[in-house]
């Protein structure tokens, strides 16, 4: 399969025979609709007479856009035709038909007569009004305030005033704004950098810092935003008793109009809009709407890729003839921003389901993504969190239920063994595998046991409960070294959870202080009932720490400090502790046996690449569950890195898992 790539339209270049990623997903079985059929005479007929027609009102409605009324101002339509003339500048004939009336403030704006006479007209009417309202008053104030008013309406200075302000804002509401001359300011603005930089002149390095300022770049980029949705319009017309629609668009050059089209049969459709783009932006281009005609080229009986190369081409303003949908547009409703942590890679180049490799979004196992559009449900819009403020178009990502029906197709044979598995570890997961085994119909919650995505919101930790650190990493990579340099450097702001032991107290040690001394009945009924977040055996005793440990050093108002293995996130992350999980990675071989020998530590080196295999298998198995990660190449930067970390939790909202919330 090759792809190819459109500035406006992306879309699948699909070799024959070989079915169409777009019509997989949205049109599924419809295997004809790329076959090219020959152009339909008869429409393009009509269409082209349309178009002529389009053509002529067009041209009739810009004329009568720019021609200026009769009834307003002379030195106007003086101007209108010789654009040259300053307003400042009357002509001695403009002078002489001016009328009387105004002729002190001739330079500003002249009226024709009968204008003029509907203005006076206007005051000598309110007069009558007032004089009649005066009669009317009982109080002499009132009279009294009444005739201050006539006697300022009489006055020559504010009919004068009157009769301008009258003239302009009448003008004012004929003449349109002022369109944009470009959509482009910014690359404008780019391309004379490019030439002024092997400038050395004095007005060029000016123009250079000029254009280089923060305030005049926003300013640009504002302008283009504005200009763009001025020069976009539509209007919808009845031709032959079909409704066509003219749209206009305008499309910078090296920015998508983010859509993608498909063939069915020899008409070209819009096939998805993608948000972000200046097709979305305009909201005049609809999924369904049949491309008749862009510039005046024929589209229908185009091949996709024939459409794609001659938008590839296009930039400027692009209309479009279409026949919208027949199908209803579906309201618009408010669409509300999901935010998910992905548990999966992804890359869309590697998919051979995606309906648009190029409109697909590449993300890693944990990225955080803000989902703005599920509207079909198997092909999601989304952003990369970071990426939206230079990445105007959403991307395509896999849906929810759909990739986790590809990650349940991929696991058939492995999940065999897994069953296995699930009765030995987990009974539930047992019972859940047999109801899989009896019924079909719960189909969707069966796959929820499968991590694809996980909603997630923003969280702030509270002054008074501090979110617990747990430090996850392979023995020697470092991670308990910092622990210890955090809790001696401010013992009143961190702490560790005191762990249970089945162990007998030693002489020096106290109950609760050092350990919590339980018997062993004692231990191994709280680990039944899951109240440990880890546990191990040493030397035939129980060793613990427990999720009330940890909650007694929130509630003190300090950090917990845990060094953990990664098998105990799971059950940490299902708490309701909250924690900040930091992986504490190795460095390169080298650097771990310089470090280590640094500690008066000698190890094989068979043990340093056990340290770097642990290290990547728990990134490749984990890294979902890590908010951060610190390489400890340097221990002193290493530590600095982390109270950087432990620090933006209080000034900083933090992604959480939405369901810690609830
Ligand atoms: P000790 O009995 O000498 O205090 O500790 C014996 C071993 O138990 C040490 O290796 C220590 O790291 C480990 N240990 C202490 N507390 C815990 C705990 O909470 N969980 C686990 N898994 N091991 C612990």
């Amino acid at each position: 399969m090759i792809t190819s790539h459109t500035n406006g339209y992306v879309q699948e270049a699909s070799a024959p025979g070989v079915s169409h990623r777009e019509r997989a997903v949205d049109c599924p079985g419809q295997e004809g609709s790329l076959i090219k059929s020959p152009h339909c005479s008869v429409h393009m007929e009509r269409i082209q007479h349309y178009h002529e027609e389009l053509r002529k009102r067009r041209e009739g409605d810009h004329k009568g856009k720019h021609d200026i009324d009769p009834n307003t101002s002379l030195r106007l339509k003086k101007l209108s035709q010789n654009p040259k003339m300053g307003i400042d500048n009357p002509t001695f004939e403009e002078k002489e038909k001016a009328p009387k009336e105004v002729t002190s403030l001739e330079p500003v704006v002249a009226l024709s007569g009968s204008s003029l006479c509907a203005r006076l007209s206007e005051l000598e009417e309110l007069l009558q009004v007032l004089k009649w309202v005066q009669q009317c008053l009982m109080d002499s104030q009132s009279q009294q305030d009444v005739e201050t008013i006539m006697q300022l309406l009489t006055k020559e200075e504010f009919r004068n005033a009157y009769t301008i302000y009258s003239a302009l804002s009448q003008q004012m509401s004929r003449v349109s704004p002022t369109s944009p001359l470009t959509v482009q300011a910014q690359d404008l603005c780019q391309e004379v950098q490019r030439v002024l930089q092997t400038s050395q002149q004095k007005e060029g390095l000016e123009l250079s810092a000029l254009l280089t300022n923060p305030h005049l770049q926003a300013l640009m980029q504002a302008h283009d935003i504005v200009a763009v949705q001025e020069l976009t319009e539509e209007s919808v017309t009845q031709y032959l008793g079909e409704t066509v629609k003219l749209v206009r668009l305008q499309k910078a050059r090296d920015t998508p109009l983010g859509a993608t089209v498909r063939n069915d049969l020899d008409n070209v459709v819009v096939s998805r809009v993608v948000k972000g783009g200046a097709a979305e932006r305009s909201g005049l281009l609809s999924e369904g709407d049949e491309i008749l005609e862009i510039n005046g080229i024929p589209i229908r009986g185009k091949h996709v890729n024939e459409v794609h190369d001659l938008l590839q081409e296009m930039h400027g303003t692009l209309t479009f003839l279409l026949i919208p949908t027949s199908h209803n547009k579906p309201a618009p409703h408010r669409q509300t921003v999901m935010h998910v942590r992905a548990y999966f890679d992804y890359d869309p180049s590697d998919d051979l389901f995606v309906p648009c490799r190029e409109l697909g979004l590449s993300f890693q196992k944990g990225d955080i993504l803000h989902v703005i559009s599920q509207d079909d449900p198997n092909w999601w819009q989304a952003y990369r969190d970071g990426d939206e403020d230079n990445q105007p178009l959403a991307g395509l990502i896999p849906g929810k239920s759909f990739q986790q029906q590809r990650e349940s197709l991929k696991k058939t044979i492995p999940d065999r063994s897994q069953e296995q598995q699930g009765k030995i570890w987990c009974s539930k997961k047992s019972k859940k595998l047999r109801r899989k085994n009896t019924s079909t119909l719960n189909r969707n919650t069966d796959h929820d046991d499968i991590l694809t995505y996980e909603e997630m919101s923003l969280y702030h930790q509270p002054a008074n409960r501090k979110r617990p650190i747990a430090l996850i990493g392979p023995a020697n990579s470092g991670y308990d070294d910092l622990r210890r340099r955090l809790l001696s450097i401010e013992p009143e702001k961190f702490a560790v959870a005191v762990p249970h032991t089945t162990r007998n107290p030693r002489i020096h040690e106290r109950n609760g202080r050092e350990y919590h001394f339980v018997s062993r009945s004692a231990f191994e009924t709280d680990l039944a009932a899951g109240k440990f977040i880890e546990s191990g055996e040493y030397e035939k005793n129980l060793y613990g720490t427990s999720m009330d440990s940890v909650r007694h050093v929130v509630n003190s108002g300090r950090i917990c400090l845990l060094c953990l293995h990664t098998r105990s996130l799971q059950v940490l992350r299902s708490s309701n502790l909250k924690p900040f999980v930091i992986f504490i990675a190795p460095p390169s071989q080298e650097r771990l046996r310089t470090l280590l020998a640094t500690d008066g530590k000698t190890v094989k080196l068979e043990e340093l690449k056990e340290v770097i295999e642990n290290a990547r298998e728990m990134d490749v198995n984990y890294s979902h569950f890590f908010d951060a990660t610190i390489v400890n190449f340097d221990p002193d930067q290493a530590f600095q890195e982390l109270r950087r970390l432990i620090d933006k939790l209080d000034t900083e909202p933090q992604w959480v898992p939405t369901s810690w919330l609830c």
